[in-house]
């Protein structure tokens, strides 16, 4: 069950981060930095020391409101203060090639201001955008690492590619809200499905033990890949959150994309193993990271693509039935129906967080996707999971995307102009859209309560094809397309 107030949190604190500002591009300046960062056992303080290869940038520039707030103080390397006029900016005019700026955030507050950082017992989860300040320029050639000293028995976990005892920042690092753990139980490490998974584990009462996460993550991995094939991402950044007892195993996920793929579970203290593995929440968080951040007008398609897989491909891994799937589907669509402020679904996807009309964005968008991937397979042959799949290289070209984009590079893909008008329709229409047809051509029916699937009924082929697990990704049918 999918209960309104989880869900509203889901939602409410997005899944999408917040975004930085775009760095100023320049020749010159600006070149590789090594960040080492220090904070003490009670995690009051963190001590950040930026190192320049070459010449400094301009200034160091934070990610947040919250960051410049939690900034305590700006010294050289001979302990000499920097003035803090500007909130907006570290200058580092007087800084010269292999200079070091050292600056201290107070974790502290962070945790008792910010919506981005989470304290339990000794431990921290905190958004990297609260303490990484990023260099004003950052040229495409230019690499920054990062080393952590930590008191002893403390660990850090991020979702950072490492190498050796230090870290490498992609450029989303700088831009988009992401998750750093500071935590004293040794994080989790495993590799599924070609992803290497790292779990951190915020300490509070869980049934469930380690290898049990361990187990649950693993499934869920195993779920997506099986969407085309393979996991979209090489690692994995997991934090479980314990949420106290609750009805459902899950109490609600979210995905943050700065510097790697992280997603924040918080888990209900009873849950068993077996509750935890056919539970939808991690399949719909996971299945985010195929798609790439959209604008919030568009996230009743981000939300649908997510709602809609998390069904298809826990059937697909043999996680529920295809019964269960369509039940959830019919259950879902029911219950969208039933709120909304019968404004346009984009519109309500834009303003979800003030009207609560989650159900309608999540459930109305589920409508559309399901509708296109059946108008997709009956009409071109070709399947949702083959356009995500050969969408994957153009996703990094834009920080946030268009939905209607995304269609425009699908119908191109599949060599026929479908989703766009559809797209459109659905966006501007006022009424939770009416999928009785569509069912009655897959032979998807609701009688006495139980699901009857007819296997007479006109597309009953390509519902078979929707829920089956996929053999291999065939290219047939898709057009070659060079991205924007
Ligand atoms: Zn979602």
């Amino acid at each position: 069950m999918r209960s309104p107030i989880a869900l509203a949190v889901v939602v409410a604190i997005g899944c999408v981060g917040p975004r930085g500002p775009a760095p100023e591009r320049a020749e010159g300046p600006g070149g590789s930095a090594h960040f080492h960062v220090r904070v003490d056992e009670s995690l009051t303080t963190l001590w950040a020391e930026i190192c320049f290869a070459g010449e400094p940038p301009s200034a160091l520039i934070p990610m947040t409101e919250a960051a410049r707030e939690l900034l305590v103080h700006v010294y050289d390397s001979e302990g000499e203060a920097l003035p803090m006029d500007d909130p907006d900016r570290i200058d580092l005019g007087r800084f010269g090639p292999g200079d070091c700026v050292h600056y201290e955030v107070d974790l502290q507050g962070a945790s008792r201001t910010s919506r981005g950082a989470l304290r339990r017992r000794g431990d921290l989860l905190i958004t990297q955008s609260l303490w990484l300040w990023a260099p004003s320029q950052r040229p495409d050639t230019a690499s920054y690492t990062v080393e952590f000293e930590l008191p002893r028995g403390m660990h850090v976990s991020v979702p950072w590619a490492r190498d050796g005892d230090h870290y490498l920042l992609e450029e989303s690092c700088f831009r988009t809200a992401g998750n750093s753990v500071f935590t004293f139980a040794e994080p989790r490490r495993f590799e599924r499905s070609g992803v290497s998974v790292e779990i951190a584990r915020l300490p509070g009462e869980l049934e469930v033990d380690g290898p049990t996460l361990d187990r649950w993550i693993g499934a869920a991995v195993d779920a997506v890949a099986g969407l085309y094939g393979t996991f979209p991402r090489d690692r994995l950044h997991i934090v479980t959150v314990p949420a106290g007892p609750g009805s459902r195993p899950v109490a609600f996920g979210l995905v943050r994309r700065g510097g790697g793929a992280s997603v924040m579970l918080l888990v209900h203290e009873n849950a068993d193993a077996d509750e935890l593995v056919s539970d939808w929440t991690a399949v719909h968080e996971l299945t985010h990271l195929t798609m790439p951040l959209l604008k919030s007008g568009d996230a009743w398609l981000s939300e649908g693509v997510a709602t809609y897989y998390q069904e298809v491909l826990r059937a697909r891994a043999g996680l529920q039935t295809e019964e269960e799937a369509w039940a959830n589907i019919l259950d879902g669509f029911e219950r969208g129906s039933a709120v909304g402020t019968r404004r346009t679904l984009s519109d309500e996807a834009r303003d979800m967080r003030q009207t609560g009309a989650y159900r309608r964005v999540y459930w109305g968008g589920t409508a559309f996707v399901l509708e296109a991937d059946v108008r997709l397979r009956a009409q071109t042959g070709v399947s949702l999971d083959q356009l995500i799949s050969r969408s994957q290289g153009a996703w990094p070209r834009r920080s946030t995307w268009q939905g209607r984009a995304v269609m425009h590079r699908f119908d191109r893909l599949a060599g026929e102009r479908l989703l766009v008008p559809l797209f459109d329709r659905y966006a501007d229409s006022h009424r939770f859209p009416d999928l009785s047809e569509v069912l009655g051509e897959l032979g998807v029916s609701r009688r006495n309560g139980a699901i009857v699937l007819d296997d007479d009924a006109p597309l009953a082929h390509v519902r078979e094809s929707i829920m089956s697990p996929i053999r291999g990704v065939p290219e047939r049918g898709l057009v070659a397309v060079r991205g924007k």
